[in-house]
């Protein structure tokens, strides 16, 4: 079942790649295991999946500690983070996707032992249920961050709205790309900014018709019949 379901996003990505003229390789598929449990990750791990993302601190050390033997996962954290969990996850994880704030930022200089690879969030649709900043915001909280040495700024991360057509998802994602390519453009050694974090189950293809570089799919890898 699970090898089918990658079967079918691996093929899907193929042919949104190929409708730009892109090369499958630079879209990295992360899964999202958040709905299942280590045993159903493993399965993806065995078929060759290298990126796994939770959405929860806990739920990701556990994960972690029951596929420790394989040392060749990057773990990935893609909700929303507390300040107080910080000290307890950032030196287990390869890629924060959540970055939203300057304190939560000044927290990861102080907790991290390493540069951590973040994701900057990005709130484009404006609803009020989302994490994030607005684009306005994004410029000067980019130049907040020049100090902090262990927060590695490798891209931009958003999230479309669930009920949005085809055509607004889009101009949502194609926002996101020019605002990562502005970032970009500054040559900042601790912003190079290169990367996409967009797109999930109902929506990846949109993204990586629009650029994205990482894909976070649950649902579509672990659904059944
Ligand atoms: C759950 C989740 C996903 C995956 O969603 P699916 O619709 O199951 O593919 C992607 N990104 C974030 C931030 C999530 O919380």
């Amino acid at each position: 079942m699970i090898a089918d379901n990658l079967h079918t996003v691996k093929q899907e990505i193929q042919e949104s790649c190929a409708l730009v003229s892109r090369n499958p390789k630079d879209v990295t598929l992360i899964a999202v295991t958040k709905s299942v449990d280590s045993l159903t990750a493993e399965e993806l791990v065995k078929l060759g999946i290298t990126n796994l993302a939770e959405n929860r601190v806990d739920k990701l050390l556990e994960k972690k500690e029951s596929l420790s033997q394989y040392s060749n996962i990057s773990w990935h954290l893609i909700g929303n983070l507390q300040r107080r969990k910080v000290k307890s996850i950032i030196n287990h994880i390869d890629y924060f996707h959540a970055l939203d704030s300057l304190r939560l930022a000044q927290e990861i200089q102080k907790r991290a032992s390493h540069k951590v690879n973040c994701f900057i969030e990005i709130n484009i649709s404006g609803e009020e249920s989302k994490h994030g900043i607005t684009p306005d915001e994004l410029l000067s909280f980019v130049h907040e961050l020049a100090d902090l040495s262990n927060v590695h700024v490798v891209g931009l991360m958003t999230m479309a709205p669930y009920d949005a057509d085809d055509e607004s998802i889009r101009s949502i994602f194609a926002t996101l790309k020019k605002l990562q390519e502005k970032i970009c453009s500054l040559k900042l050694k601790y912003a190079p900014c290169t990367e996409l974090s967009m797109g999930m189950s109902q929506d990846f293809p949109l993204a990586i018709i629009e650029g994205a570089t990482y894909i976070r799919v649950g649902t579509a890898l672990f659904k059944k019949g």
